[in-house]
């Protein structure tokens, strides 16, 4: 009988910088703390405007999906 292999060390989940460098959310450059998410104002606009104009939609999470979901 032969011992059971010991795991190897268990993957612990990533840690993360507390202030993970971030790409700007519309061009992926790198961003500028003034305009956080984005990397300009101009970029910022631009993800404004998307917004406004609809562009984006939030999607809406029902908790108990799969109960009775005959549409
Ligand atoms: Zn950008």
């Amino acid at each position: 009988m032969t011992a059971p292999k010991k795991p190897a060390t268990p993957k612990v989940a990533e840690i993360l910088p507390l202030r993970a460098p971030r790409r700007c959310a519309n061009c992926s450059k790198d961003t500028v703390r003034a305009f956080y998410p984005f990397c300009s104002k101009r970029c910022k606009d631009v993800d404004l405007h998307r917004w406004l104009s609809g562009a984006y939609a939030i999607p809406v999470v029902e908790a108990d999906a799969g109960s009775g979901e005959d549409d």
